[in-house]
């Protein structure tokens, strides 16, 4: 397949977004309104965020289960703010085998309530936890505005369920995921973010405290790449998950949930996308090198591929006689692919290969004489550290102070930057906060929030401030 040359400026995010994932050939609408279909190259991101990611859960200490798609629908109304939360949201099935069900069933939005139901009976006693599960699979969400990886109705995630005896380690997990979460952003996907508390109004709804980490769009809108729960006794006492301890006393167990999904990869498109297109961090490309022989230089070409495959680089060798290579290099900078290797006459009679970074657009040549396996894995080091590197100078500069509530409005309704800001963390303060201006807080940022807070006054409601919080509007 080729791709037609087409301007594509990212000055206009919300085309050039569409424009980029349906042109690097990442997913489309289903005939289900909210719904996609990812297809086999947005899939492969996946499949690499997902790889990543699971290794890191697995070495944290939680194992991989497969719960049901359907949960009893008197299960999600135990819990009074779960249910509240939910409602809007969720999709009911209420005929199956060609009658109607006696209790309808929900399709999952989050898993919860069911695993707690079977962390009722495999929890005993104190040597059965902490218990620390996770699951990759589908949840449904209503979504009434969907943009393709960012929000659809149903998407794809992991969700991430844990039991402790005490707070302490309870909150210790939601310490250690959070931790987890911002790495994983920052070192493979090249994406820095904030970490911080949700808000009342924002936090997941049966939580005792929501955390987050939350990553910066180039248009100023956020992303929540992450959330972390820590659920207290809420939802252990509504399903009656208990343990014996050590001294023969019946407790209720502390729990967290944790999770990512398939919106990442949104926000990937959007942070490193340029006007050519996609842009790949090589650490989660699915191709990370691809060779491009040109004339009479097939064999040569493939036995490079040989090597640095054998060396454990993903790379794909374009051999197709019928596109030329111009049109080639096109339709391979809009898939994101870090490195291009050219190999023509001139590169085969001189034992060298031509090297184009999608980066930065420079070319450079690498003698097969030398260990071009290691320049080859270096180059692709460097172009993960640039995309950090840039990444990083963005959301440092895009992080701003508003002087005044006139001077707050101005700057989420331009999108100017995250928006920092003294706050009162009260409700109603943020409600009348995003009916006035439709931005919310992103998160109580840690770092701000570790230093002691000056005397100020809410930017919004002018009462006693008591904590900085970040504000902008989000995807
Ligand atoms: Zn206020």
């Amino acid at each position: 397949m080729s791709v037609k040359k087409e301007l594509l400026s990212k000055d206009n995010m919300a085309e050039w977004y569409q424009n980029v994932i349906a042109k690097a050939n990442m997913a489309e609408h289903s005939p289900v309104k909210g719904c996609m279909t990812i297809k086999p190259y947005g899939y492969a991101i996946w499949e690499m965020i997902r790889n990543e990611l699971d290794k890191l859960i697995k070495k944290h200490g939680a194992k991989n289960m497969s719960f049901p798609l359907f949960i009893p629908y008197s299960y999600l109304s135990r819990e009074k703010d779960h249910v509240e939360g939910f409602s809007p949201e969720i999709a009911v099935v209420t005929h199956a085998g060609g009658k109607k069900l006696q209790e309808p069933l929900v399709v999952r939005p989050t898993s919860e309530t069911i695993i707690h139901e079977s962390m009722k009976r495999w929890i005993r006693s104190y040597k059965d936890l902490p218990l620390k599960l996770n699951q990759w699979c589908n949840v449904v969400r209503w979504e009434k505005h969907p943009r393709l990886f960012l929000r659809t109705s149903e998407f794809q995630w992991q969700e991430g369920h844990t039991a402790h005896a005490t707070e302490q380690e309870a909150r210790q997990e939601v310490a250690e995921m959070i931790e987890i979460y911002y790495n994983f952003m920052k070192d493979f996907l090249a994406i820095p973010t904030i970490k911080g508390q949700k808000s009342e109004k924002e936090k997941f709804a049966g939580a005792v405290d929501s955390y987050s980490v939350e990553g910066l769009m180039p248009d100023n809108k956020a992303v929540q790449m992450g959330t972390i729960h820590y659920l207290g006794l809420n939802f252990s006492r509504i399903a009656d998950v208990k343990f014996v301890d050590e001294k023969g006393a019946e407790n209720f167990v502390y729990m967290t949930s944790w999770g990512v999904s398939t919106r990442l990869i949104g926000a990937l498109v959007m942070v490193h996308g340029d006007d050519k297109g996609l842009v790949l961090p090589p650490r989660l490309a699915p191709t990370q090198i691809v060779i491009i022989p040109i004339g009479n230089t097939l064999d040569f070409a493939q036995k490079l591929f040989n090597t640095l495959e054998q060396n454990g680089l993903r790379v794909e060798l374009d051999a197709r006689q019928d596109v030329r290579p111009g049109a080639k290099y096109f339709e391979h900078e809009m898939r994101g692919v870090p490195v291009r290797i050219e190999v023509g006459e001139r590169e085969l009679n001189n034992n060298q290969i031509m090297c184009a970074n999608r980066v930065t657009g420079e070319k450079t040549t690498i003698s097969l004489e030398g260990d071009y396996v290691q320049e080859l894995k270096n180059l692709l080091q460097d172009i993960q550290n640039t995309l950090l590197q840039n990444a990083t100078q963005k959301l440092k500069s895009s992080i701003i102070e508003a002087k005044d509530k006139e001077d707050f409005i101005n700057k989420i309704k331009n999108q100017e930057g995250l928006v920092k800001a003294c706050w009162c963390n009260e409700k109603e303060c943020e409600l009348s906060i995003k009916e006035h201006t439709g931005a919310n807080t992103r998160n109580l940022p840690f770092d701000e929030n570790e230093k002691e807070l000056k005397d100020c006054n809410c930017i919004w409601c002018g009462k006693k401030a008591k904590k900085i919080a970040y504000f902008s509007k989000a995807y």
